[in-house]
This record gives C-alpha cells, structure tokens and sequence, in this order.
C-alpha cells in the first residue's frame, strides 16, 4: 500500500513507535537483570570455530530441533525459516505505508521473491496450525501448563501469514487489499511487543545463548576463590546462567528425558530454569538465597547429573552447572542436612573411598589375584576406582579386563594407593573433599609418573580426564570400551552362539564422552547386539550418578527399576554395561522387575568370554 493518507501514516507511525517502546519497556529489564549478574569467570570467547559451528547447525539449520522431536521440530524449523524469508517483505510492508518500496512487484526480482516468500506463508500457516494442535489438544505432558500467550502468538503468526497471502491475491488499491494491509500491519505491531513479554523472547535469546554458553559438555564451572560458594544467593548468578533462564522457551524437552521427573521426583529441569528467571524477574542480584519458593533443595539434590537436559536442550541451556552450583551453594555453606550424604563425605573423608571400606581390603584384592603394580615401564596405569577396588562385580570386570590385556601382551600396572577420584562429592557440591581427594590423588600418580590410563568407569575418567584437567593436572586417560574397541581384533573368535545382548549407554560414556560405537563394536564380536527403546543420545540413566547412589532411599519410582523394565523389555538375553555404577544399580532391578532376568555382563567380561577359563580365584 503506498496511497496511505497522512492520517494513515501518522497512526501507522504511532502505533510503530509504541510497538518498540512497549517491547523495549520489557526488553531492558531483561537485558538489565543480565548485565546485573557478575560477568561469568570461567568465560573465554575462543575458540571461535565451535561456536560459530553451533550456531548454524542449531539455529540458522534448526538441526538439534529437528533431530530430537522430528515432527514438531521440522513445524518449528519451518516458522523460522519462514520468518527469515519475512523479513525483507516485512521491512518492505512497513516502507509501503510511508509511501516507499523497497521490492518492486514489477520488478523481477520482486515477483520472484514475493512468490518465494508465499511459499513460505503456506508452510508456515501449515506449521503454526500444527503447532496449535499440539500445544492445545494434544497436549503433551511435557508442555506443562498451557499458556494462553502462546495460542495469541500462534494466532497472530497465522494470521500474518494469512493476510500477506491474502494481500498478494487482492488487486492493488482496493478496499479489501487496504483492509487487508492494515490487519497485517495491526498483527506485526501487537506481536513485537509480546516477544520479550513472553516465552517468545527466545526468538531474540537463543541465537547469543547458543553462541555464548560454556564450551563442553556439562562442565562444572571452577570456583574463583575462598568466598566462592557457588551458587547460594542472586549474587553468584553469572551472566550466562541469567541469559539461559530467560532463553527458556518451556518446551519441556529437558524434562521428557529426565530421570528424576519421569520416576515421580520433586526435580523438573525447566522448572529450576524457569525458578531462576523467577528469582531475577522479583530480584536480580539480590542476597536472598537462591534456594526457596522458587526452586527446591529436594530437586537439586534429586539430579543424577546424568545430562539429558542439557543434551535436548534446544536454546543452549546448560542445567549441570546450575544445579551443581546450587549443590555447591547449599553444601560449601554447610546449609544441607542429609544423613546419607554425611556419611559418604565422611566415608570418603576418612577411608578415601565412597563404599566405606578400608583401603587394605583393596590391597588384598591386588595381592590375591596377582596384579602388577604399575612401575612407570608398562604401557597402562590401570585405575581402578572405589567400584573396581572394592566392589565385587566391579572387581570381576577389572579382573575380566586385566586378562584380556594379558592375553593381548597389553602390559599394565595399579597404583599402590589410590582414593577416589572425587566424583560424587564434586558432583553433590562438596568442593572441598573433591579437592582434597585430586590432590591426594594427583600426587601419587605425579609420583608413579603415570602415563596413559585405563578405566572400567566412565565417572572415574571424566572427572580424571575434565575435572582434575581444571585444577591443573593433565592426564591422558581413556574407558576400557575404547581401548577394548581396539584390542578385540587380536582375541580368538568366541566359540559361543550370538545371543541378543540390549547395550545400555552410560551417560558419562555416552552424552558426556560421546563414546557410543566402541563398546558396540566389542559386543558385537560374540553376540547381536540390541538397543533399547531409549538409546545413544536419548540413553536413560540407571540413577546412580551425582552421588545418587549414596544418598538412600529415593522418593517415587526408583529410575533403576524403570530402565531395568526398558531394557527387560528388548527381549534380549542379557544385558550389557560398560560402567560398574550401572551394573550394580542393574543387579537388583532386573531381579525385581523380570522372574527370569537376563544375565547382567560387561563389555570386558564379554571380550574375556572367548579366553581361556582361569583357575577360578574369588574377587
Ligand atoms: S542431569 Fe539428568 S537427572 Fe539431572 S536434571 Fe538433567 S535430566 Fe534430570
Ligand atoms: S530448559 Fe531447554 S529443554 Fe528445558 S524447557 Fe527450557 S528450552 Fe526446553
């Protein structure tokens, strides 16, 4: 429309302006509870390349979306798309009303776009429909509560579509394509304002959080000093923990896979996200503690750490160092009561182990079946951790892979002192035992001159390998599945048949290590291997991790029993672990939820199978 009258121009005008204030109004709040927050001190821009990777491959190809929930992902990639192809007419529309254009429906390029850009409307009027649908009849759990907010915005976005399409068909000049110009032009300016007003504020968010968030996975960010707590009141929220809360488009998809909330726990990864946003909406930077009306003590400590969350989150949400950081907050500044929790700090406190047993029942078990002590000659230093040192089934997959290594002419050694690696403390918020453990532990392997390292648990290797790596100490570690992945081709063939073994993914091999193929692959020798229902990426945790599996009873379903039923369910005749927290959290379960439960083995066991038997030697 370029005949508006001056009337028309001035409201046209006016209600722009008031358009930009109202969402400038909301806008700076938000910009200001983040710019509020202290600067994030573990943040470093470089390197630049994963970063700018993420950014096209999650927002510009909507490739995390669509990946994760194929069919609402592929509607929600289409209204983005759309909405890029909309901005040049959009800018073009608004010119119109002040008499200027800047796309010509005469010119040739003109015609083409403003056909491409129909295109568009149609698959994006199509899209938001199906959105609507979902959100409103479907409704899935996940969503929550439905809020009426996003049917407006839905109707709006329908109807920008509608009219732009409508406009096109409408001859020039006619009252109906005035009218119909107007409705667009009413449509656009009701919709700005309500983006940063609502969840929609995602659609100016997310492309700088996903650019911004802390590189690698899950990582707990480093306390800065001695009066670092974590997180404890609005004065250690960080920047980008501020700008993650306001990101949250309450998709639920964090949700849909967490442990904790489908087994009927108080945690519900969006809402400490959205508790957060809360706190800073009432009170940004304030010395009220994090931990009240609006998120629970209960919830942060229910977290398994097992990162599904952060692994679905579309919008770059890193949940791991918020929880942990309100862990820290709570356990650094002694405001956490729990009697299991106690008993473990205290188990590793004084034994160096999580299981409580003293540190020369390890030593007897290393005598008794004659492993080498690691001498700076062999080629690995074996780690055993508090499962392989004095758990017995963690035993028996140290001992399963201590021969295949033998069998391979791999040589090793075990340290002679070992505690843990400080795991479950670091992950339930005790800074200063984790610290204390690494030192203690570092020193010795410093001492030993260790070289590369092998271990049966995943949590040992990352908290080796990420965690210690923080506070300086670089060691070269890797999992028994990689290194059984290579070692498999020079062991004899198994004579047994191939029975149907279900994998089950650890989290901390899989999400947090991204190690998927490897123990596959040693499966794969001797038997067919099967995924369960939820696998990879989407794997479900057996509930141990974040120190879980020290805290005692657990309220609502146990999340051993539900994934033990998910991998019962596969049919197979057993079960496959490459990580001794899940094997003993499986030893139970599969015997509670299965009157003839599958056998429950390790990779290494298996690998070990096709051996030679041993003179039996009780672990
Ligand atoms: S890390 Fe796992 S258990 Fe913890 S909130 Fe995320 S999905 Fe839930
Ligand atoms: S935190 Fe991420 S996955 Fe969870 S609801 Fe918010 S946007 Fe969705």
């Amino acid at each position: 429309m370029t005949d508006a009258s001056w009337e028309e121009r001035a409201l046209l005008a006016a209600l722009i302006l008031a358009s930009l204030a109202l969402f400038w109004w909301r806008f700076r709040r938000v910009l200001d509870a983040i710019r509020r927050s202290r600067p994030t001190p573990d943040f470093e821009l470089a390197p630049l390349g994963p970063r700018i990777r993420a950014v096209l491959w999650e927002v510009l190809a909507q490739g995390k979306v669509i990946a994760e929930r194929p069919l609402p992902g592929l509607a929600h990639a289409l209204v983005f798309w759309g909405f890029c192809a909309f901005a040049l007419v959009t800018v073009n529309h608004v010119a119109s009303g002040f008499g200027e254009r800047l796309l010509s429906p005469d010119s040739g390029f003109g015609r083409f776009y403003f056909g491409f850009v129909a295109v568009w409307a149609a698959a994006v009027a199509i899209a938001i429909a199906g959105l609507f649908v979902r959100r409103f009849v479907v409704r899935p759990v996940w969503l929550g509560q439905v809020s009426p907010e996003s049917g407006v915005i839905a109707l709006l976005i329908f109807l920008l579509m509608a009219t732009y399409l409508a406009g096109l068909a409408l001859k020039d000049g006619t009252g109906a394509a005035h009218a119909v110009w107007w409705l667009h032009t009413l449509s656009l300016v009701i919709f700005l304002p309500l983006i940063p007003h609502t969840k929609h504020l995602h659609l100016a968010l997310s492309p700088v959080t996903i650019f911004l968030r802390r590189q690698g996975f899950s990582r707990i960010p480093p306390l800065t000093g001695d009066e670092d707590f974590g997180l404890d009141t609005g004065k250690d929220v960080t920047r980008i923990d501020a700008l993650q809360a306001y990101t949250c488009v309450e998709c639920g998809r964090c949700t849909e896979h967490c442990p904790a909330s489908n087994t009927g726990k108080a945690l519900n990864p969006k809402e400490i996200v959205l508790g957060l946003r809360r706190y800073l909406n009432e009170s940004p930077a304030s010395e009220a503690p994090l931990i009240g009306p609006h998120i629970s003590s209960e919830a942060a400590f229910q977290c398994t750490t097992c990162g599904a969350c952060e692994f679905q989150c579309p919008v770059g949400i890193q949940h791991l160092p918020l929880i942990i950081g309100l862990r820290r907050g709570a356990v650094n500044t002694g405001k956490w009561e729990d009697e299991h929790g106690a008993r473990l700090f205290l188990n590793l406190e004084r034994h160096g182990n999580a299981l409580g047993f003293a540190p020369s029942e390890r030593q007897k078990f290393i005598e008794k079946n004659a492993l080498p002590f690691y001498d700076g000659t062999q080629e690995y230093c074996l780690w055993l951790g508090c499962m392989g040192s004095y758990d017995p089934q963690g035993r028996e997959i140290v001992l399963a892979l201590a021969r295949v290594l033998r069998h391979t002419g791999t040589t090793f050694g075990v340290l002679r002192k070992e505690k843990c690696t400080g795991d479950p403390a670091r992950r339930l918020g005790n800074d200063l035992a984790f610290t204390q453990l690494a030192e203690a532990n570092i020193e010795t392997l410093r001492g030993a001159q260790a070289g590369k390292m092998v271990s049966i648990c995943p949590h040992c290797v990352r908290t080796i390998g990420t965690d210690w790596r923080e506070a300086g100490a670089v060691f070269e570690i890797e999992h028994h599945s990689e290194l059984l992945a290579r070692l498999a081709p020079r062991l004899p063939a198994p004579s047994v048949g191939r029975e149907r073994v279900a994998f089950h993914d650890p989290c901390y091999l899989g999400r947090y290590r991204g190690i998927y193929e490897e123990p596959r692959r040693v499966v794969a020798r001797s038997a067919q291997v099967v995924d369960p229902a939820r696998a990879r990426g989407r794997s479900f945790c057996c509930g141990a991790g974040g120190g879980q599996m020290f805290l005692g009873e657990e309220k609502g379903k146990r999340v051993n029993i539900a994934r033990a039923e998910e991998l019962v369910a596969t049919g197979a005749a057993a079960i496959g672990t490459a990580c001794p927290f899940c094997q003993s959290m499986f030893r139970d379960a599969l015997a509670t939820v299965s009157p003839a439960p599958p056998r429950l083995v390790d990779i290494a066991q298996l690998a070990a199978a096709s051996l030679e038997p041993q003179p039996p030697s009780a672990p």
